[in-house]
């Protein structure tokens, strides 16, 4: 059988036990309750809300338990998981000892597929550490350049499960997967994938660096058309050579760099395609300008390349490309360029909650006056802070873990002025923009990258950036 095919379950008298009420488990519950299964769902908290959500699934006939996720029911067949449940859980090990295969709902999804009577589109998935939502929307951006109907789905806008058993029908869908998510989805088959690069992030989650890395190289299992690395992390590449993919499937690197042959990369600011083309030895093919891609940022182009070369490993037209490219516009927090205030650049990358991002970042600007801090997650801060210490002229901290980032500056950038705000309350963002301003000279930037988790100080990354925008907002308007 074609990996792509449509597999069939018979879903009738089958017991399945979903494990966590949350926004995968209420609708896997719900789709798998209508196919027939009997559906009990587990999960630990016992709250209003979940006792709320309990009783609109009880009104259709689904078991739910609330304040015992641990306890594998004796009858179960299938566990049907939320992705971010940690894999060393009692009902996991529950679950391996009585033989009980465990799907997340990405697996779910990809099972489910094409069995509504709708076409089951092929899949173009990205992940990576970091990049994964901005070069999955640059991909559907360029897909609808192209004249195909899409999605970006995965933890973006749609849900994959909302995206497979809703009613409008797709093309292809462009999905973005994160590690959780592909270490319970063994037999998800991409036509084509990336992986956008792999740095030390979930390390918690996963027990090892070697184990996340395995969990992200799943992603390239069964690939039909294309595995696509990045040439500057050659782990992603060891990631495509250990795969198992379908006969015929290439892989296709990705470089700021001149291409070499089955590449994309840059040439004089050109984004060119040396893989998909008639003769790659001799030929390369234009797809669009760096100045296309907003914001122009190293990184950012890599994400432009690996969308592309997604894009055209599914038969899209270089045009496409360029179109897709110019129509798109990156999330909020992500690099966001707030307002300049004199002379003073104020750009928000709250988005950046791990050190690899933040060097991405870093590395954007030539004269920073850094904010950083908050939940370090097992992160260590030295080679972020040697990367950058030349183009700092101060930094502000704040957060849980600031300490960390001050011990790394003190030893790697001591000359470096630090500004150490002994708070982790909500109102500290705009005294650390106040600081910010006083350290910041004409023609630089003042960066929020934490580097960190926000969730000490903030509800989300993204209420962190817009405390940092309103204090922004709030000066401009002072000095207008
Ligand atoms: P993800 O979905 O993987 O979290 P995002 O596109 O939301 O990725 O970007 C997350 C953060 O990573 C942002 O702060 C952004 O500046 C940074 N980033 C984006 N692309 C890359 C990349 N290719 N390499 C390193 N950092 C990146």
């Amino acid at each position: 059988m074609g990996s792509q095919e449509v597999s069939t379950v018979d879903w009738q008298g089958k017991h399945v036990t979903v494990a966590g009420l949350g926004v995968s488990g209420i609708p896997a519950a719900r789709a798998l309750h209508e196919r027939g299964a009997l559906v009990t769902v587990v999960n630990d908290g016992d709250d209003e809300r979940a006792r709320a959500q309990a009783a609109e699934l009880e009104a259709l006939g689904i078991t739910v338990r609330l304040g015992d996720g641990a306890t594998l029911p004796p009858s179960t067949e299938l566990v049907v998981t939320a992705p971010g449940w940690q894999p060393d859980k009692p009902l996991f090990l529950a679950a391996a000892e009585a033989g009980v295969p465990v799907w997340g709902d990405v697996e779910l999804a990809w099972r489910l597929r094409g069995d509504n009577g709708k076409k089951a589109a092929p899949w173009l998935a990205v992940t990576g550490t970091n990049g994964k939502t901005t070069t999955v929307r640059m991909l559907a951006s360029i897909l609808e350049a192209a004249g195909l109907r899409t999605a970006a789905v995965g933890n973006i806008g749609v849900s994959l499960l909302d995206a497979v058993l809703g009613d409008t029908e797709y093309d292809v869908l462009a999905v973005e997967l994160s590690s959780y998510q592909l270490h319970w989805a063994p037999s998800l088959r991409a036509h084509s994938a990336a992986v956008l690069n792999l740095a030390p992030d979930h390390l918690d989650w996963h027990g090892s660096m070697e184990a996340y890395a395995a969990d992200k190289g799943r992603v390239y299992e069964g690939n039909t058309v294309a595995c696509v690395y990045n040439v500057a992390d050659p782990a992603t590449e060891d990631l495509v050579r250990e795969a198992d993919v379908e006969e015929g499937c290439r892989a296709i690197g990705f470089t700021l760099g001149a291409p070499g042959p089955s590449q994309l990369g840059v040439v004089d600011g050109i984004l060119v395609d040396r893989a998909f083309v008639a003769n790659r030895q001799k030929q390369a093919q234009e797809l669009a300008e760096v100045t296309d891609v907003d914001p122009p940022a190293p990184h950012n182009i890599a994400n432009a390349l690996a969308a592309a070369a997604l894009a055209r490993a599914f038969g899209v037209e270089p045009a496409a490309v360029r179109d897709g490219l110019r129509a798109f516009r990156p999330d909020a927090h992500r690099i966001e360029h707030v307002a300049d205030i004199g002379e003073v650049a104020y750009v928000d990358d709250s988005k950046a909650t791990n050190t690899h991002a933040t060097e991405a970042s870093l590395a954007a600007y030539d004269s920073i006056v850094w904010i950083a801090g908050g939940l370090a997650k097992g992160a260590t801060f030295d080679e972020l802070v040697i990367g950058a210490a030349k183009r700092l002229r101060g930094v502000v901290l704040m957060g849980a873990d600031r300490a960390l980032i001050h011990e790394a500056l003190t030893r790697h950038a001591p000359e470096v002025p630090v500004v150490d705000l002994d708070r982790t309350d909500t109102g500290a963002m705009s005294e650390a923009v106040a600081r910010a301003a006083e350290l910041a000279r004409p023609g630089d930037t003042v960066l929020l990258a934490p580097a960190c988790a926000s969730m000490d100080m903030f509800t989300n990354y993204n209420k962190r950036g817009e405390a940092f925008a309103d204090a922004v907002r709030a000066r401009a308007d002072e000095s207008a």
